[in-house]
């Protein structure tokens, strides 16, 4: 007569199904890459401390290297300039990091076409299908785009103008900062900004308009593609960084069988 016994039975019979939204951390890991003179992040990397050798006979264990926003991670407000006073990575409540998902599928848009923008009408077509967004959840894009994450130069796509790859017009991420009732956003991609986001008027609407809202991004999200448009539960789980502006994150769904 419990809830939480309830969920562990239906976990464990199969009735609720755990889906991993999460791209496995390795080098070859795609990251974000800015044009000069910006800073850059840092792969992910193994460092060997011991492998049941001379240096620890009985024991394996690394050190790691990686940039806070490095393979599927969350961004934190503190991550903009626009959310500087926000939240770092530790402050995030729980209550925000496990929450409902809204799925709008894009995929067959992106796939003719690289740059294709999400629009406040797509939402709200998507809405008269499905209902209002989940007031406190998480909006994840579903693009396709999680087929790319094997080779950075296609998960990226850059050409002589630059990188192409889906992402948020400058009005819908307007509209999802100030009028949507979400906790965040969450893609496929290497951010939550469209890959030509660098020309947008103002730039990086996503970061900009979001994260200075106090809401939160999630990326490089992986099998999208198993969820329900709506009735998926998110865990989002970043390391707790003490003044960090993002963290790599396991990201689960929960879902309904
Ligand atoms: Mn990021």
């Amino acid at each position: 007569m419990s809830v939480l016994n309830d969920l562990a039975q239906a976990m464990a019979s199969g009735k609720i199904e755990t889906i991993d939204l999460t791209a496995p951390l390795r080098p070859s890991t795609p990251v974000l890459v800015l044009p000069e003179p910006f800073g850059q992040t840092a792969t992910f990397q193994l460092e060997e401390i011991s492998r049941y050798d001379d240096r620890g006979p009985a024991w394996y264990w690394n050190n790691i290297k990686t940039g806070e926003h490095t393979g599927t991670h969350l961004d934190a407000p503190n991550h903009w300039i626009t959310g500087r006073d926000g939240d770092d990575v530790s402050q995030l409540p729980l209550t925000r990091l496990v929450a409902p998902a809204a799925v709008i599928d894009v995929s067959a848009q992106a796939q003719d076409d690289p740059d294709f923008l999400l629009e406040v009408d797509h939402i709200k077509a998507w809405e008269a299908e499905h209902g209002p967004l989940p007031a406190g959840g998480w909006l994840l894009l579903r693009t396709g785009w999680d087929a790319r994450s094997g080779s950075q130069d296609e998960f990226l796509n850059t050409d002589a103008t630059g990188p192409h790859t889906p992402g948020v017009s400058v009005q819908c991420a307007t509209w999802l900062a100030e009028e949507a009732p979400i906790t965040g956003l969450g893609v496929e991609t290497v951010g939550t900004d469209a890959g030509s986001a660098h020309s947008f008027e103002p730039p990086f609407p996503c970061h900009a308009f979001l994260l200075g809202a106090g809401k939160y991004g999630l990326t490089q999200l992986q099998n999208l593609e198993r969820l329900p448009a709506t009735g998926a539960l998110v865990i989002a789980a970043p390391l707790p960084i003490v003044g960090g502006s993002g963290s790599p994150a396991r990201v689960l769904a929960m879902v309904e069988r």
